[in-house]
């Protein structure tokens, strides 16, 4: 399964920059390129290479300041269990936390979006007196296409 470069979203993510006065410089929309255009999560290292072939240029510390960019934005998510990265599936949305669904055979991450589990998870911390700032809420398993033995 491959997922098709979603120029809507390209389009969407340069439109509130635009609105936000913030600046996509054309690296930062080629790593959100990359990341939408791979059917898994990517690492930092594998969008490096990947920038690479058309930045040659290219360093870490080019790719870090992307995501940072990205992950501020919104418009991407950190995988914390896999240290990798998946665009977010509504971008223009305000920041949220997901429930992410991660496949250990394709590295597929599915994003969920249900606000009552945070709420619950709020509620449930606030009875200790506890401020939540920062939520990892992750699965892992298998997906349904390889549960079903498609083959990618
Ligand atoms: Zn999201
Ligand atoms: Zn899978």
């Amino acid at each position: 399964m491959v997922k098709n470069l979603d120029h809507k979203l390209i389009e969407q993510i340069e439109e509130m920059c635009a609105v936000r006065g913030v600046r996509l410089t054309p690296q930062r929309k080629r790593v959100f390129e990359l990341i939408c255009a791979s059917p898994k999560a990517s690492s930092a290292y594998e969008l490096l290479e990947q920038l690479k072939t058309s930045e040659p240029q290219a360093k870490p510390p080019t790719v870090y300041r992307a995501l940072d960019f990205l992950l501020e934005q919104g418009f991407i998510h950190r995988v914390e269990s896999t240290n990798s990265f998946i665009q977010c599936n509504s971008c223009n949305a305000h920041k949220h936390y997901s429930h992410l669904l991660i496949c250990d055979k394709c590295s597929n991450v599915i994003e969920l979006q249900e606000d009552s589990l945070i709420t619950l998870l709020t509620n449930n911390a606030k009875k200790h007196g506890f401020k939540i700032t920062n939520h990892v809420i992750e699965s892992h398993g298998i997906c349904q296409s390889c549960t079903t033995g498609q083959t990618e």
